[in-house]
């Protein structure tokens, strides 16, 4: 298993590391801050909680705004030593750096930081740290010093606190909202050397209570003394160091929330959590065996090793956000983790996230299709509120169902706010849908359809069928006043309402689902589907309407076959983006426009893939038959027209725009989608400028990388039957991957040009696979091999 190595210590980019080195379990989450660092301008400890939201109100342009924010819990992890006699506490502030070594290790999940120090007297000390978020216990977490020094001896002192004064801080932005979201209730010591605080959220009322315990195995812990304070506790003890012998001190901890479902008191459960004494290899075993069940299941190898490195970190960022911890729990998948980027808000992302769930995790799958279904109430109350039938999910959600997205956003640069009309991309709910049908292709989980995933799509494509009007001046149904995912385009220019018309991916995609939503009920046995449209009061009319608006919807193209982003945008003027870009490198455009006192809306340029997510989503065959459908014309041309034209008028500033373009060109620019590929795999390692990776990674970029390698390069596409057409580009390089389809467990072994696909010998039935237009069952134990489909001979001039 590839390990994340950084040897040069860049003070720079330390918040940075501390997301990328962040530890979690699908329930906790710690940043990888070390742990003698307090919170500076460099760095910023912290633990969240998944799921763990508060709400509170903030003053905005004289309203009263408030959003659901996850919480910042008390900080567990500080750990400080200094030499007797020293005032300040040994870290990288303090003493030269000679020596730095950060590794994350992905196959235990173990980050060691290894640091060599010398203070101002010439004493040099070496430090390693190892730290784990335990994925056998999920309330605990623990770290280890070992302190040894080089060319001294003496005492040295140690402080080991816990620390219920925090607010949140991490997002530059978001400093402008109330950032208090949690008050401590009080500290004690219940046994000796354990530390414990208990906490409540402000408004969301949830109380944590962490413990700790702090040992020094192998040495004597002299001079013990505790502090204890309302919102804080901590303790003081010394040893004696000897040079050249180390000096092993380890801090553990337990998180309990009233969430957990185990538990009556969470400061009773606390303590109880940490009553077993492990010390850090009696948590590290089960916690790497966990690891090890989770990682069989992945079972990616790649032979290009930057590939290989990537897409085991980003698997390992998926897998600590979502785990077999949080299934149990009401968890959607956030954003950018459970971390304060976008407040661990859930948009759309997770439909990056599906495809490599749904062959190897589908039990996470369905759980976050559940957090869906639990929203589906207020999805169409919401809905009815608008004037429209069905279900109109927010687009971004967080514990109750409603809309979350700020109703200002502020822009750093000109210091103004300005209005955040990004509530209007109502196309989640196609995403929504797009899942569950993805989901049980790939499962055929017929029961969760019948109770929960056909329903959803019924009430999405009811919505659809009811939110596009029927326009005399056209003839077709036509959706207005929505926003699509490229989030630059929000209103006409000079326009007083927000919204634009006929969003081809919006429109495209509410076909989509009036199409599925209809086959997913035709699926069901006919029992459960007479209990279902009874249940629904779903009649013959209504799909009959379906059907027609299904046939009769606009998609806007311009003059030359080019598929219109939306009606109008070929109107607006042209911009050079990038000389605006190289004046003011790694700000926003849009951002660099308000400060001028313009928008982006008056301008051809957007801020990702946002036609492209069509060829992203959606197969040629399926896009052409969407667009037969309409009487429209999608073939090849068509699709590498306009591929071209908006190559060149996307700015990536969205950090799902490249791995969307590698996805939409793979098969028609293959050059160019590796290109695209190659920086979608760096996304969080080797950002572009402005990319806030310190604020939390990007998880719909890393697990796009995974789906593109897999479906779009590799072709493996779940459906009736397992479609198999690889297509990889030539620098893809020998790859051997593991997944499940309907509980069959299947191998792909894709190296030499040819891809061969075995099937398990312990798989219960045959597997249908599709290859070349013809579908031959795949008997347990059996191999075959398939060959690369024939690329076009030339497709668009993209540029990656
Ligand atoms: C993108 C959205 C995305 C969100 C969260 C935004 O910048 O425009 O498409 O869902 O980030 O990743």
């Amino acid at each position: 298993m590839p390990r994340v190595v950084l040897t040069r210590f860049d003070p720079e980019h330390e918040r940075r590391r501390e997301s990328l080195t962040a530890l979690g379990n699908g329930l906790l989450v710690v940043r990888g801050c070390p742990a003698e660092n307090d919170a500076d301008e460099r760095h910023y400890p912290a633990t969240y909680r998944a799921g763990l939201y508060d709400r509170q109100p903030s003053c905005v342009e004289g309203q009263e705004v408030s959003n659901a924010a996850i919480v910042r819990l008390p900080d567990w992890r500080s750990l400080k030593v200094r030499i007797a006699g020293e005032d300040a506490w040994l870290s990288v502030e303090t003493a030269k750096v000679l020596d730095y070594r950060l590794t994350l290790d992905m196959d235990e999940a173990v980050t060691r930081r290894e640091l060599l120090f010398e203070d101002d007297h010439g004493r040099r000390t070496r430090l390693v740290e190892c730290r784990l978020v335990s994925m056998a216990a999920p309330n605990r977490a623990t770290l280890r010093f070992e302190l040894t020094p080089q060319n001294w001896s003496g005492r040295i002192e140690v402080r080991s606190g816990l620390d219920g004064d925090v607010e949140n801080g991490n997002v530059r932005r978001h400093r402008l909202y109330t950032r208090r979201h949690l008050e401590a209730l009080g500290t004690d010591e219940p046994r000796a050397g354990v530390l414990r605080l208990r906490a409540r959220t402000l408004q969301s009322r949830i109380e944590v209570a962490i413990a700790t315990e702090t040992r020094t195995p192998g040495g004597e812990a002299l001079d013990r003394r505790t502090t204890v304070e309302p919102a804080r506790i901590w303790e003081d003890f010394a040893c004696e160091a000897r040079q050249r012998r180390p000096i092993v001190i380890e801090k553990s901890a337990a998180v309990v929330t009233q969430q957990d479902l185990t538990v009556s008191d969470p400061a009773d459960g606390a303590l109880e959590a940490l009553a077993d004494g492990a010390d850090f290899e009696q948590l590290r075993g089960p916690h790497a065996a966990a690891w090890a069940r989770l990682w069989a299941r992945f079972g990616l190898q790649a032979k290009r090793e930057e590939l290989e490195r990537a897409v085991h970190f980003h698997a390992f960022h998926l897998l600590q956000t979502y785990s077999p911890h949080s299934h149990h729990f009401d968890l959607g998948f956030p954003a950018r983790g459970w971390q304060e980027a976008y407040n661990a808000q859930i948009f759309w992302d997770e439909v990056f996230v599906f495809p490599f769930l749904n062959l190897r995790y589908p039990e996470f799958a369905r759980a976050i299709l559940l957090y869906r279904y639990r929203r589906l109430a207020a999805a169409k109350r919401a809905a009815r509120e608008a004037g429209f039938a069905g279900a109109m999910f927010p687009w971004r959600s967080a514990r109750t169902g409603g809309e979350e997205t700020p109703a200002f956003q502020y822009n750093l640069l000109s210091r103004r706010w300005s209005r955040d009309d990004t509530y209007l991309e109502r196309h989640v709910g196609s995403a929504i849908a797009y899942n569950v049908w993805r989901y049980v292709l790939a499962t055929d989980d017929i029961e969760f359809l019948s109770e929960y995933g056909a329903e959803l799509m019924v009430e999405i494509a009811r919505f659809w069928a009811s939110r596009a009007t029927l326009e005399p001046a056209s003839g077709r149904y036509e959706i207005k006043g929505v926003v699509g995912p490229d989030e630059y385009h929000t209103a006409y220019p000079g326009a007083a309402t927000p919204g634009i018309d006929n969003n081809a991916y919006t429109n495209v995609m509410a076909v989509w689902t009036l199409c599925r939503a209809r086959e997913a009920l035709a699926r069901l046995p006919a029992r459960r589907r007479r209990e279902l449209t009874a249940f629904l009061g779903l009649a013959d009319a209504e799909l009959a309407h379906w059907d027609e608006v299904s046939r009769r919807m606009r998609i806007v193209f311009h003059g030359d076959g080019v598929i219109s982003q939306f009606e109008g945008f070929e109107q607006l003027a042209e911009l050079d983006w990038q000389a605006l870009q190289k004046a003011a490198p790694g700000q926003r455009v849009d951002w660099i426009l308000q400060a001028r006192g313009e928008s982006p809306n008056s301008y051809q340029v957007t801020k990702q893939a946002d036609v492209l997510m069509l060829m992203y989503l959606l197969s040629p065959a399926e896009l052409a038959e969407i667009a037969e459908r309409l009487g429209y014309r999608l073939g090849p041309r068509e699709l590498g027209a306009t591929a071209d034209y908006y190559l060149k008028r996307i700015t990536h500033e969205s950090s799902l725009s490249r791995v969307v373009c590698a996805g939409a060109l793979a098969r028609i620019e293959p050059q160019a989608s590796w290109r695209f590929f190659e920086t979608a795999l760096r996304t969080d390692m080797d950002p572009p400028p402005g990319s806030n990776t310190e604020e939390g990674v990007h998880l719909g970029a890393m697990a796009g990388t995974l789906d593109v390698l897999q479906r779009h390069y590799l072709g493996l596409d779940p459906g009736e039957a397992l479609a198999i057409d690889p297509a990889p580009p030539a620098a893809l390089g020998d790859v051997r991957l593991v997944f499940q389809y309907r509980g069959c467990a299947l191998e792909l072994d894709w190296s030499g040009g040819r891809l061969c696909v075995r099937a398990d010998a312990d798989n219960r039935a045959c597997v249908p696979i599709r290859h070349a237009g013809a579908t031959q069952p795949l008997a347990p134990g059996e191999a075959r091999l398939f060959e690369a489909a024939s690329r076009p001979a030339n497709g668009p001039r993209a540029a990656a």
